[in-house]
């Protein structure tokens, strides 16, 4: 009886073998042991429940007609549980997402064989826990020039995931402009229109501890399979600040094979990182190459409008009801980012409630002093000056040269872009003081770094890294 099923089990992977990749075959297929054959009926035992979970998931199809090719129409399929048959979640406790799946199986109790549903119809079902925060959706994103490409990429995702060419999505920028909010609004909308897709929202860093905790366990083969096997049954797979991957290798390779898979078999993954994947770093090449593939959209610093949108939502949201010249006076001063514009509106409300005061531009002026990093009154055009030849590693005396060096020229240009931007002085003062230029010349330096910013990414790593100096 053993023979013949392994006889039949033998002709089954000879076809299996031709319609898949090795590395799938020695994973999913080699670690098969056939068991019995009676009545057409072939039983095979597999190493886990994940493992049979994951051959009904994604090779069902294959599986079926392997099994018609070597054993005919009528036959049937059985599967037994290797030897951690009772293991019915994974195992980690510190991982609520995974703690929350349930697998249910409509023989599972009465009898450790499972059938498969091809030929017993489907009443198997795995629930996955989204870990998607509802209020976080795209209602309440608002949107602007900032966010629009991010935005509609997103939207196009949420209609035919894993359907579209933006597969990843790689959604990047700095804090606070809200990546997290539209990968949770992606995920939301995705449940919305398709219930049925297993989508999980985690973290870059929760993803980490899981890997490590997955390989540093007992038995940490069967851990660290079903830790992977586990993403790899992910229909939607959302990994927040990404960039948090650099420097972990192991992590890294994880990832890879995980990511590998789903691309693979049409599922959609959707990346954040505060950073372009060009300007990643100690991030693996073949996973950088791989965030390329689909769409990298930016978000950007939103602007005036998009400020004064955000907040006139948010307040209208809170039920405060504040004078626009108030808004607009929030939305001209508080340009860092969405974050700190919600953390001034939060504190505006408490402050009038508490204090039982008036909303007033004088208030808002108080509090954006208090809790706004650019704040910036008492930036000279000394210091100024001192922090870009500090930063270029340049004496004043140069920056006031006429030499025409690319390096000075472009230094002097910048001195002259944040003395314009951070002091109240006028074009011909920043000249004098900064070499004895003329105010045409600062005109002209301002427009340059504009455009250098926009066209010259090495360049504009310069003027993010001063404006965090800046704000020091
Ligand atoms: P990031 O992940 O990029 O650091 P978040 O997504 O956490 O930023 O956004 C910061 C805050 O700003 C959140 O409270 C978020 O809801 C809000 N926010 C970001 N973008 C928008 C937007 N377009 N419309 C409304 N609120 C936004
Ligand atoms: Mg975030």
């Amino acid at each position: 009886m053993k023979e013949a099923a392994e006889k039949v089990w033998e002709k089954c992977l000879d076809f299996i073998k031709d319609n898949i990749e090795e590395q799938q075959f020695n994973m999913w297929f080699a670690p098969i042991i056939p068991e019995s054959l009676e009545d057409n009926k072939l039983k095979i035992k597999v190493p886990s429940r994940l493992h049979y979970e994951w051959l009904e998931e994604t090779y069902i199809s294959l599986l079926k007609s392997a099994l018609n090719f070597s054993l005919g129409q009528n036959s049937r399929l059985v599967y037994v549980i290797g030897k951690d048959a009772n293991r019915q979640q994974l195992p980690s406790t510190n991982r609520p997402e995974l703690a929350k799946q349930s697998v249910t199986l409509a023989t599972e109790t009465k009898d450790p064989e499972l059938k498969n549903p091809f030929v017993i119809p489907g009443i198997r079902e795995i629930t996955i826990d989204p870990q998607l925060n509802l209020q976080l959706n795209f209602d309440n994103f608002v949107e602007g020039n900032s966010n629009r490409l991010a935005r509609s990429a997103g939207i196009a995702v949420a209609n035919k995931p894993g359907g579209t060419a933006f597969n990843p999505l790689f959604i990047f920028g700095g804090v606070g402009l809200g990546k997290t909010h539209l990968a949770h609004a992606i995920g939301v909308d995705i449940k919305e229109k398709h219930p049925k897709k297993k989508v999980l929202y985690v973290s870059a860093e929760k993803f980490t501890q899981q890997f490590i905790s997955a390989s540093t366990a007992k038995d940490n083969k069967n851990n660290l399979n079903d830790f992977i096997h586990f993403y790899q049954l992910i229909d939607v797979l959302i990994v927040d600040d990404i960039q948090f991957l650099s420097g972990k290798v192991k992590t890294q390779d994880a990832f890879f094979h995980i990511f590998n898979h789903l691309h693979q078999t049409g599922k959609q993954v959707i990346l954040t990182s505060d950073k372009a994947p060009v300007d990643l770093f100690d991030i693996e090449q073949r996973l950088l190459s791989r965030f390329k593939w689909g769409l990298s959209a930016e978000l950007q610093l939103p602007d005036y409008e998009t400020r004064y949108e955000i907040l006139k939502n948010k307040f209208y949201n809170d039920g405060a009801e504040i004078d626009e010249d108030i808004i607009a006076y929030l939305a001209e001063n508080i340009r860092t980012n969405i974050r700190e514009l919600e953390g001034v509106s939060n504190s505006l409300i408490a402050q009038a409630a508490f204090n039982r005061k008036e909303y007033s531009i004088e208030l808002a002026q108080s509090i954006i002093e208090k809790s706004v990093k650019n704040n910036r009154h008492d930036l000279t055009i000394d210091h100024i000056q001192q922090i870009i030849a500090d930063y270029f590693s340049l004496d004043i005396e140069s920056l006031h040269s006429k030499t025409r060096k690319r390096n000075v020229v472009q230094a002097r240009q910048l001195a002259m872009f944040f003395s314009k931007k951070y002091t109240k002085s006028s074009l011909s003062t920043i000249g004098s003081q900064i070499g004895q230029r003329d105010h045409a010349t600062v005109l002209h330096a301002c427009k340059t770094v504009e455009n250098l910013i926009e066209t010259d990414r090495e360049f504009k790593k310069y003027v993010s890294d001063l404006e965090t100096k800046f704000s020091d």
